[in-house]
Order: structure tokens, then sequence, then C-alpha cells
């Protein structure tokens, strides 16, 4: 698809690109194939009685994801992440990665999972073309896991972990989110952990995304307290947060491997975003924290055209919110739109 046969009044001003009025051009797209995740972390999922699932017919086939990532590619983005909920509770997701690998102008396809299935499925997943895998690990004890992650899967999720690195996916990474109180005490563990087996681990900061509504700042581990704990027992070297990257990176001085920390609450980047993302059920959000949002899916079901899609995302990224460095509101306690397992984290 040309770009040029793209472009509308929107698309000029945007010069042909994903351009916010900031300036800011997006390149990534977080595509969540899934609302539903098998696990209920405490920081994300509401409480199982509170819970509406998108309706089935809500969400995208991989036909039309891979429409919709078309005219995004079409437009400049490069990078997909694929995510949920939990993604790998899509049945067949490697068809969807070997469609979006295959999308002209797309670089590479990784993944986010909590690593239920990946023992059964990283193989499949690399043959289709998926480059990495980042999967979410918040502790290493077996009750502590279960606590935090709602589900008594440790021991599981590490043979995950350990396929993913068998098979050759790269990179292959872990997220753990570090909350005041339930797992802070951890750090260092998870580190040697990540340490032993060369594999890059971040921290991130707890947002008010999550749907108990448990946030406050107080439960929130600042990026710098990690980095304090840290070199008390490896010494580091501050390698910076690349352009438009998410985690500013700490070297182990001994040469194995990094450590990464996401610092949205304590020390946002959003200057620099390149990210948007598709909700399963078609909605374009151009930041985690867009109280706004733009139904693509209504637009491809009703026979709309590639040029009207494009147009409604020129449209959506150009009103791109400045992020949450700029809505202090946030940090009192704010009527969040929807909770992390709905927005693809
Ligand atoms: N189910 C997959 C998983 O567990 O990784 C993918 C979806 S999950 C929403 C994506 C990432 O968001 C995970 O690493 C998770 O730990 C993180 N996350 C979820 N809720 C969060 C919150 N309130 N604050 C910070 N990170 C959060």
């Amino acid at each position: 698809m040309s770009k040029g046969s793209l472009l509308s009044l929107q698309g000029t001003l945007n010069n042909g690109l994903l351009r916010d009025r900031k300036g800011r051009i997006a390149r990534k797209l977080r595509v969540s194939v899934t609302d539903r995740c098998n696990f209920a972390c405490l920081f994300c999922m509401p409480e199982k009685d509170k819970i509406s699932w998108m309706p089935t017919e809500e969400i995208l086939s991989f036909e039309e994801i891979e429409r919709i990532v078309g005219v995004l590619a079409s437009l400049g983005i490069q990078k997909v992440r694929i995510t949920g909920g939990e993604p790998l509770l899509r049945r067949d997701l490697e068809e969807l990665v070997s469609g979006l690998t295959e999308t002209r102008g797309i670089r590479s396809v990784d993944m986010t999972t909590n690593g239920w299935h990946l023992e059964r499925k990283a193989e499949a997943l690399r043959r289709s073309g998926l480059r990495g895998v980042t999967v979410s690990l918040h502790s290493l004890r077996s009750d502590r896991f279960a606590k935090i992650s709602g589900i008594d899967a440790l021991p599981r999720v590490l043979r995950g972990i350990d396929r993913a690195l068998d098979v050759g996916l790269n990179p292959v990474k872990i997220n753990s989110v570090a909350i005041r109180g339930y797992n802070d005490d951890e750090i260092l563990d998870l580190i040697e952990y990540a340490r032993e087996r060369r594999i890059s681990i971040r921290f991130i900061e707890f947002m008010p995304l999550d749907g108990l509504g448990m946030w406050n700042y107080d439960r929130v581990v600042p990026g710098k307290e990690i980095v304090d704990t840290v070199t008390r027992a490896y010494p580091l070297e501050a390698q910076g947060r690349g352009s438009s990257e998410t985690s500013s990176i700490w070297r182990f001085k001994d040469g194995r491997g990094d450590l990464g920390l996401i610092t949205p609450m304590s020390e946002p980047f959003c200057d620099d975003c390149d990210r948007i993302r598709l909700t399963a059920d078609g909605k374009l959000l151009s930041c985690l924290f867009d109280t706004d949002y733009h139904d693509l899916r209504h637009a491809i079901r009703n026979g709309g055209t590639q040029e009207g899609l494009a147009d409604t995302i020129l449209k959506a990224v150009w009103k791109k919110p400045e992020g949450v460095g700029y809505m202090p509101w946030i940090k009192e306690g704010w009527e969040k739109p929807r909770n992390m397992n709905a927005i693809g984290g």
C-alpha cells in the first residue's frame, strides 16, 4: 500500500507520518489480542466477580488485526509487540505472528506473556517469526507468586522461560512490577536469577491502572531506590535511556547482563514516546493513559476504505495526550477508563 494514496487533509498535516501535536512520531505498536487472562495479578485484574470481559464478537479477528497493522505500517509503524490480557490464550497465535512478520514495513514482532503456555508454544512461535519474548515474573517464591499473580504457576513459568531460551527466541526478557510490601525484598533474588541466565530484567513502577484500585504512590518502588539497592550488591554502570525507549539501562560491570528501569511514575519519559496501542476490541489508544479512544473495528466492519482508516488513525494519533508526566491528577487517584488487562501493557 503506498503512503501517498492514503493521505488526506489530516495526513498532510501529519506529513504522512503518525505524528502528534507535540511532534512525536509513533514507530511502535502494542497489539492486545485479548483482554482475558488466566492469571489474576493484583496490580492488573479486577476481582473475579467484577470482571466483564469484552464480548467475543467484538474481539478483532487475526485478519482484522493484520489489516489494521498493514495500514499502520504504511504510516510508519515498524515494530509490533503482541500482548493482552494473556496473548497465548488466543488459539493459533503463531498464525497472527506469521501474518504480522510478513507485513511490509514491520521489522520485528515480539510478545509479552505470563509464561503459562510458553513451554508448549515457544518453538512454534519461533518458527512463525516471533523475535523475542518478555515474560512477567514478580516473585521467585511459589507462595508469593501465587499471591501476586493469583495462580500457583511458578515452576511452569520458569520452564517456559528456559524453553524460550532453548528455542532461540531473542531477546528473552523478564518484566517485574515492584510493589512495596509485596515483592520489594526480592529485587536482588530476581536479578540473580536473570544474571545466571544472562537475561535482561526490567523493573516497572506500579501504575494506577489496576483493577482492584489498590494503587497509591506509597506502593510504588521508585527506580532510583532499585538502583540504590542493586548497587550495594553489584557494581553498575549507567547506560542511560535510548531515544524513545521505555527503560533506562544499567549494565552490570562484570559483564553479566543488564538491568532496566521503567519509571513512568517517578521519572516519566513521555516527551519522546513513540508507542501507540490497539486494544483487542479494535480501539486505538495513543497513550496508556488515554481517556479518549478511536474505534477502528467499527470503521473496518462497516465497509470503511483503507484511506478512511488511515485518516481515523492519523486524527487519533494527532490528539495523543502529552503523557502521564503532564497529568498530575493521576497520582491523586483518577477515574481510569479501563484496566491494564483491557489496554495491553
Ligand atoms: N499477560 C501478559 C503478562 O502477564 O505479561 C501480558 C499483559 S500484561 C498487562 C503486560 C505487562 O504489564 C506485564 O509485564 C505486567 O506485569 C504489566 N502490568 C500490568 N499491570 C500493571 C500496572 N498496574 N503497573 C505496571 N505494570 C503493570
